[in-house]
Order: C-alpha cells, then sequence, then structure tokens
C-alpha cells in the first residue's frame, strides 16, 4: 500500500521547457541579444549534458550554473556578456514562470489525504521554492527537499537517506518515487528501495537498466496506482 508520493517537479509537476524557454528569451533579450530556434535548441542539450554530468559527479552545481551559458556562448560566438549576471537573471527568471503538467495542481490537491506528498528536486533552490509557491504546488507538499539544500542531487544515495529522514513514512515499501528521469529519479528510487514510477507522456524507450514498478503516460494514472496498491 502506498501512503507516500515523493514527486520530482521538471519534467513532472510543472513543464520545465516552457519556463526555459520563455526565461532565455526574456534574458537573451534584456542583454540585447538575439535568440534563435536554433540557439534554445542547443542549449537544451548544453544544459542537459551539463546535468548528467552534476548526477554523475563530475562538475559541481556552481560550475553547472555558469558553464552551461558559457558553452553556449562560445559556441554562437556571443561575446562580452557578464555570465555571472546573466546565470543570475535567468535563474530569477525561471523561478517566475510555471505552467502546470497534467492538471498537475488539481490532482496533488485530490490526492491530499490520500497520501502524504513531499518534493524531491534537483532545482536551484530560490528558483523551485517561488516556482513551487507560485503555482500552489506547495501548498498539498509535506515538506520540500532540494538537492542544493540536502548537498547532493538525486540519484546520489545520501539524498534519498537525508530525505526519508523526515519522511514520516518509515516503512519504504509504501513510498512511491514520481519522475520522469530514469537516471535520476527512477535510479535514485530503486536504491533507495523505494517503489517508483516513471513518468513517460512522449512513449521514450527505457535503454537503462533501470525498471521501475510502474510507468504512466497521465498523472492521473496515480490514482490506479494507489488502488492497486490497496490490494496488496
Ligand atoms: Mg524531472
Amino acid at each position: 500500500m502506498i501512503t507516500t508520493i515523493l514527486w520530482d517537479v521538471d519534467g513532472t509537476l510543472l513543464n520545465f521547457t516552457y519556463s526555459q524557454e520563455l526565461a532565455l528569451k526574456k534574458c537573451f533579450q534584456s542583454a540585447g541579444l538575439m535568440i534563435t530556434e536554433e540557439i534554445l535548441k542547443r542549449y537544451d542539450r548544453i544544459n542537459d549534458s551539463y546535468w548528467k554530468r552534476l548526477e554523475l559527479g563530475e562538475v559541481t552545481k556552481a560550475q553547472l550554473l555558469i558553464g552551461r551559458f558559457q558553452t553556449l556562448f562560445e559556441e554562437f560566438g556571443i561575446e562580452n556578456v557578464d555570465l555571472e549576471r546573466f546565470g543570475k537573471e535567468y535563474q530569477q527568471e525561471l523561478g517566475n514562470i510555471y505552467q502546470y503538467i497534467d492538471d498537475s495542481c488539481n490532482i496533488c490537491q485530490a490526492l491530499r489525504g490520500q497520501v502524504d506528498q513531499y518534493v524531491i528536486t534537483n532545482g536551484v533552490t530560490l528558483t523551485q521554492r517561488n516556482k513551487l509557491k507560485l503555482s500552489g504546488l506547495d501548498v498539498w507538499m509535506k515538506d520540500i527537499f532540494i538537492s542544493e539544500e540536502i548537498g547532493v542531487p538525486k540519484p546520489d544515495p545520501l539524498f534519498f537517506v537525508k530525505c526519508l529522514q523526515k519522511v514520516t513514512e518509515k516503512d519504504r515499501s509504501h513510498i512511491l518515487v514520481v519522475g520522469d528521469s530514469l537516471t535520476s529519479d527512477i535510479k535514485g528510487g530503486i536504491q533507495a528501495g523505494l517503489k517508483t514510477c516513471w513518468y513517460r507522456p512522449n512513449g521514450t524507450v527505457n535503454e537503462t537498466p533501470w525498471v521501475p514498478d510502474y510507468e504512466i503516460s497521465h498523472l492521473n494514472q496515480i490514482f490506479t496506482i494507489l488502488e492497486h496498491s490497496l490490494l496488496n
């Protein structure tokens, strides 16, 4: 029986791609730079690779926040940008823009009373706290765990150890991790002995060794999983 859900945020409860695109456009504009579809696409790739490297412990969070823009600007021959300032402004904008995935806020609201809900996210504290507050999602969460505050990112086992110390439910088989990333949410959840649910709305194929207990293509399928878990 599932009593507790640990939610990933970006790409699971909130549309990260949407926030990222708008925030980038705003920052480019305020720096007096032109932005193209090509730059947006390339940034997405560069950013992804930096986050993967962070998961692997190859770069620090501080290196990621600046490095992704440095790499992008170098590739496109964009010069004379105050990277520090650009990065800060971007982070702020990112926290001001949100879009729900699959009516996530109402789904979390409907789950209240049925399960305890927590957030587990690798984002930046300022950005994530802002976004969760503005979107109203924070109201339904018993606690919010952000990697920057925890000290290590998902899927590091220590991240889960520290979160679980604060989670009320102590039986790990009653805790479900829901997230869109196989390499951070699902891998981390499995390694921590938790139940896992992979959110994959676009039919991505799992090419990793990490096999989740459940797969969903719409967040409202979580209700079926909870019903099903009552029988087990
Ligand atoms: Mg995610």
